[in-house]
């Protein structure tokens, strides 16, 4: 029988960058216009092939808003992975990424594998310049992809790439 392994992997990201949209393009291949915000977090369980290996992962998909924010460690704290989410048309929400990359890298104990996300990819208004931001993820030890939960693009490899780091580990 084939090896499996469970990861838990949580979204992180200011509210809007589109987090549930990426959750329901890799588990679904569907987007919406307009979405429900998460309130709180949600969770939801996938499994996916990668390199002969069944990985099943627990997601977690965490509401933005500023007034959850003592609530959020409850749901990274023991996750693998973590996708850090900004939209590439927002400076504020790269600001804000770059506080949940704060967080969870100076929590104690077990660090969890964080990749860096800029999505909305296919707007034309990009206010967060890649290589600005390509070079902050390689200073702090992360992972770094841009995405269109839009158009497709980048997904699903954000979560295969980030289980085959894991994978490593
Ligand atoms: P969340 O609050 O971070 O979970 O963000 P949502 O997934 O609820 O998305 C917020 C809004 O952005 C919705 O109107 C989505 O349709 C839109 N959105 C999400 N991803 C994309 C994307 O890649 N491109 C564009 N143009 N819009 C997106």
């Amino acid at each position: 029988s084939t090896p499996s392994l469970r990861f838990k992997i949580v979204l992180l990201g200011e509210s809007g960058v589109g987090k549930t949209s990426i959750v329901l393009r890799f588990t679904a291949n569907r987007f919406h216009e307009t979405m429900s915000p998460t309130i709180g977090a949600s969770f939801l369980n996938e499994s996916i092939q990668v390199e002969e290996t069944e990985i099943n992962l627990q997601i977690w998909d965490t509401a933005g808003q500023e007034r959850y924010n003592s609530l959020t460690p409850l749901y990274y704290r023991g996750s693998h992975g973590a996708l850090i989410v900004y939209d590439i048309s927002d400076e504020q929400s790269f600001d804000r990424a770059t506080y949940w990359v704060n967080q969870l890298q100076n929590q104690g104990g077990e660090k969890s594998k964080i990749m860096l996300i800029g999505n909305k990819f296919d707007l034309n208004q990009k206010n967060v310049d890649s290589k600005m931001a390509s070079e902050y993820a390689d200073q702090n030890g992360l992972l770094f992809r841009e995405t269109s939960a839009k158009t497709g693009l980048g997904i699903p490899d954000v979560f295969v790439d980030l289980c085959k780091e894991l994978k490593r580990e």
